[in-house]
């Protein structure tokens, strides 16, 4: 946008250069070179690369221009060599990736708090996938998914890998609100809110994922069969068949609760990642929600075949559903990444709590205060995560050449002081109401906690007043 305005400043300066740009798209006019500067510059006390040297760098900046980080280094470098359109001023801030929520189901923030305290199964078909049939329709997953995107931005989280119905919807969602996501047409084997049956809902989704490719380039269309107790070993094989005919990866539920495995066990006589192995469902990208329940057996087959495991503390606590073995995963070479379920069965969507339950959950399990350290967990939501769910190419690390996706965590409550160690006070301090700033692409969402693309008076008055019919209607089914 910049060069774009210096271009006519330079037309109407240097008439002898014949204005701003070559109509035919041809090589840039001298005018065009003399740009003023980039677009952006983050600045903050500290800048935490999450890079694979683990860098970090005292009073530091990040450049940004067209979406792209084109450097990192000491602010004073940065700010002298290039002039910005943009800062993003960095004290008592730190600057660091923006978080990836590797496993979500954003339109569910509208049934927070609907049903609690109930196991997995009971909640899943008495309350939750009834009520989804009555209830869910575009315009809940358009308000429901507009509340999780304004949550997650406050919460500093960048990019999300969502599960739910209504995918073309949340597609449009997501491409006004500026995050980054990988967005599942949920394959299902049963009457959900968009589809009749799996073959309908694979068709369906078919017809998502050929709309979004290559649309956006924040935005990956992928297929989400629910689980193998919602669909047949056929109809996993049916989607996967179906994910590689089109080049889409896959998300789904996998070993969860104790139940999944004891059905998958009496139905296909092996245990889930097993049955998955069998029918070739790996022979293509995968994330894989949850994983509590592996065996011995089968985290090898998650390593060799780059299964992206997302672990989702909250809601594995909440659901009673288990705890997974993250740290046998990571020392045996799994993409290891975190996730926050749905609002329904966590009930925020703040990775900050997620990094700290991770830590704290293997350590109590396995009576090892040493297992799963700061540095491991900050990376499970930022590089690792990334990797996990695919994108690591493109997000999850501050250096040249990545996507410009970044926030500034601000380290001036009274729970940061004093600071020894940064990181320490990522994972163990800082929560959501901490994150100041937020980038993605090179856009700023947020800054200084004020919501850029999102209005929130409406979508706080729009969701209110939805979450009020669906109480009557409760209220009334019940009496
Ligand atoms: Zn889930």
């Amino acid at each position: 946008m910049t060069t774009i305005r210096l271009c006519f400043l330079y037309f109407f300066l240097i008439v002898a250069l014949a204005g701003c740009g070559s109509p035919d798209g041809s090589e840039p006019t001298p005018a065009e070179t003399l740009d003023d500067g980039i677009d952006l510059i983050v600045q903050g006390d500290y800048v935490v690369t999450m890079d694979a040297g683990g860098t970090v760098i005292e009073n530091g900046a990040v450049a940004v221009e067209d979406g792209v980080i084109i450097a990192v280094g000491p602010a004073a470098n940065i700010m002298s060599e290039y002039p910005a359109a943009e800062v993003l001023e960095g004290t008592n801030h730190i600057v660091m990736p923006g978080l990836v929520n590797g496993h979500s189901h954003a339109a569910m923030t509208l049934l927070r708090g609907v049903a609690d305290d109930l196991a997995l199964m009971d909640w899943l078909q008495n309350y939750i996938f009834p009520a989804e049939v009555e209830f869910v329709d575009a315009e809940f997953v358009r308000i429901g998914t507009e509340l999780a995107c304004w949550e997650m931005i406050r919460g500093g989280t960048t990019t999300f890998v969502d599960m739910y119905y209504y995918p073309d919807t949340i597609a449009e969602v997501v491409e006004r609100c500026g995050m980054r996501a990988m967005i599942s047409a949920t394959v299902i084997d049963q009457r959900s809110p968009d589809a009749e049956d799996a073959g309908d809902s694979l068709s369906k989704g078919v017809g998502f994922i050929e709309r979004w490719q290559g649309k956006n380039s924040r935005i990956t269309p992928i297929f989400g069969p629910h689980a193998n107790y919602t669909l047949d070993a056929e109809q996993l094989a049916a989607t996967r068949a179906a994910a590689i005919e089109l080049g889409a990866p896959i998300s789904i539920h996998v070993s969860e609760s104790p139940y999944e495995l004891q059905y998958s066990q009496d139905t296909y006589g092996m245990t889930s990642i097993l049955l998955y192995e069998s029918i070739g469902f790996f022979e293509g990208p995968t994330i894989a929600a949850h994983v509590v329940w592996p065996t011995e057996e089968e985290i090898p087959i998650l390593a060799e075949r780059k299964v992206g495991v997302i672990h989702n503390p909250t809601s594995n606590m909440k659901i009673a559903s288990g705890i997974s073995p993250i740290t046998e995963m990571l020392d045996a070479g799994v993409r290891v990444g975190l996730g926050t379920d749905g609002a329904a069965s966590n009930n925020d969507l703040d990775m900050w709590e997620e990094m700290r339950l991770a830590a704290f959950l293997q350590k109590v399990d396995r009576m090892d205060p040493e297992a799963l350290p700061a540095t491991t967990v900050l990376s499970m939501a930022t590089s690792g995560g990334a990797t996990a769910v695919g994108l690591g190419d493109s997000v999850g690390t501050l250096g040249p050449g990545k996507r410009a996706d970044l926030i500034q965590v601000a380290f001036e409550d009274v729970h940061h002081i004093p600071t020894y160690d940064v990181i320490s006070h990522l994972v163990y301090v800082s929560d959501e109401q901490d994150v100041a700033s937020v980038v993605v692409d090179g856009k700023v969402l947020m800054k200084e906690r004020e919501m850029l693309t999102i209005d929130t008076d409406r979508v706080r008055t729009e969701a209110t007043a939805l979450a009020a019919r669906i109480q009557a209607a409760l209220a009334a089914r019940n009496q």
